[in-house]
């Protein structure tokens, strides 16, 4: 009998209706999964009907449920919606490499600037050509690459005269000398740990990041009054890019507080050529929640980002497409393309008038996945509407939670410096701790043991805290309260 893919995924369907909405799967199961790993190469082949029951039966017990649980909140891994499943299977059948523009043998590299589009209007970040360097990056990680790579040629070639002594023709340590450079800095504020991986990957170092926080107890917002300090170093051959982390991953909260700060950045990364890039990993659809006074400090807060030279996406998170799919914006094709250019290949050009540029002269992959397929299948299917809907009801779930948590009398809402405009900026983001210090160092080992819920743990001001990140498409915000509160409650009753 012939191996049919169609026969499989009916078969997957039916293990994955049958699975328990759980965020984890128990200990001796991912023990049992684990003894079934195959660890090296047959000789003769399982064939397909081995390895398929390899695959459906033994592999997936030892899977975590950010994909099939409502109640999978650890980091920030978002579900994946229906329709962005079949757009992915799709993806797969057809196996297009949108690479190159071919307008005459494949529609690939069209969807994806569409989709592309859509997404800066959902954002709501004007039109889509306004924003001429846009691609789809393998998440945040990648688009933060991208930011710092275009930050350090724009920083460097705004000193260099001729294009053919840039940044990316005669590399990084020449276009120092030349410019007469000898430092670049990239100031921030609690920089998400892939900035400082992409500093290094950029050839600036990790040590090039520096945090400049208005104080220790507010460690997330940048101080101005520093920035412009630092970004006055210029006149000493120093070099800026300033990155907003417009919601940090532990505590969601943002380095500036809306539209009158974003000004004062712009002008002054005018004033001192630098750059700056947004890392809106998850922030950045803030900005597509529906326009009510619900989210009207949420959306001022998120509101400047537009000023930018460059933001950071992803798409694998709050907007429920698979993995792994992030976006990247820059102003103009030209600055990516003067990095990311992929010269003398002939072969691989899509001819001199093309309207929309090669993802592979504005980006680092060359073959790549059509990851823009989910994204337009979420985009058309919910419009501007249902996702705001949804994403209105992952930040009513984090705010009923935190509201919980401030009335609790085991728990204390973090960062605890910030109480007054809690509420209404709370996005996705709750993070807290137990009042009961012998507790707190187990809470997130015993909220995860009962297996309702599953939770990451951090740090803050140097002690174990928790963090639930609200980013799945399933939420249903009183079913999934009462699960919250039951289990939080659970945990604080347990022996100290
Ligand atoms: C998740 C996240 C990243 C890294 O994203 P990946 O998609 O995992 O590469 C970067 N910055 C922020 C603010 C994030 O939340």
């Amino acid at each position: 009998m012939a191996f049919s893919v169609s026969s499989s995924y009916t078969k997957l369907r039916s293990i994955l209706d049958a699975t328990p909405d759980a965020p984890l799967p128990s200990p001796a199961s991912i023990q049992e999964a684990t003894k079934t790993i195959v660890s090296s190469l047959p000789i003769h082949g399982l064939g397909e009907e081995a390895t398929e029951a390899h695959l459906l039966r033994d592999l997936p017990r030892g899977f975590n449920g950010p994909k099939t649980s409502s109640n999978y909140y650890g980091f920030v891994t978002g579900g994946v919606l229906p329709i962005a499943e079949a757009a992915d299977n799709i993806v797969t059948a057809f196996d297009q490499s949108p690479m190159v523009h071919l307008p005459d043998q494949s529609i690939s590299t069209i969807v994806e600037d569409r989709a592309l589009n859509m997404l800066v209007e959902l954002a709501r970040l004007g039109a889509g050509p306004d924003w001429g360097g846009k691609t789809f990056t393998t998440g945040a990680t990648g688009a933060n690459i991208l930011g710092l790579a275009c930050g350090r040629e724009a920083v460097l070639n705004s000193r260099l005269e001729d294009a053919g002594s840039q940044v990316g023709a005669i590399g990084l340590l020449a276009a120092c000398q030349k410019a007469g450079v000898d430092e670049i800095q990239v100031l921030t504020t609690m920089g998400h740990s892939s900035l400082y991986k992409a500093a290094s990957v950029a050839g600036l170092g990790r040590q090039s990041v520096k945090e400049i926080p208005v104080s220790e107890s507010e460690p997330w917002k940048m101080d101005l009054d520093v920035l412009e300090r630092e970004l006055r170093r210029s006149s000493n051959g120093v070099v800026s890019i300033v990155v907003i982390s417009a919601g940090e991953v532990n505590s969601g909260k943002w380095a500036v507080s809306g539209p009158e700060e974003m000004e004062r950045i712009r002008f002054l990364c005018d004033e001192y050529a630098a750059w700056l890039h947004i890392d809106g990993a998850f922030g950045v659809f803030a900005r597509s929640l529906p326009k009510t006074s619900e989210f009207a400090s949420l959306i001022n807060q998120a509101s400047g980002l537009e000023l930018a030279d460059s933001i950071t996406g992803d798409c694998h998170k709050l907007l429920n497409v698979p993995y792994d799919c992030g976006f990247f914006l820059t102003r103009s094709a030209q600055m990516l393309s003067a990095i990311f250019q992929n010269p003398n290949a002939a072969y691989l050009s899509s001819g001199p008038d093309a309207s929309i540029p090669s993802p592979l002269n504005i980006g680092l992959e060359n073959s790549r996945r059509f990851r823009a397929l989910p994204v337009y299948a979420v985009l058309l299917t919910y419009g501007r509407e249902g996702l705001g809907e949804m994403f209105a009801r992952q930040v009513r779930l984090a705010r009923s939670i935190s509201r919980f948590i401030e009335s609790s009398d085991d728990y204390e809402l973090l960062p605890s410096s910030s109480k007054e405009e809690y509420f209404e900026t709370t996005h996705i983001v709750v993070l807290f701790r137990a009042r009961d210090e012998k507790k707190n160092a187990e809470l997130v080992k015993n909220i995860n043991a009962t297996r309702k819920m599953y939770v990451s743990g951090t740090k803050w001001e140097g002690k174990p805290a928790c963090r639930i990140a609200v980013s799945t498409w399933k939420v249903e915000v009183e079913r999934d309260l009462r699960l919250v509160m039951d289990v939080l409650r659970d945990v604080a009753g347990g022996p100290s």
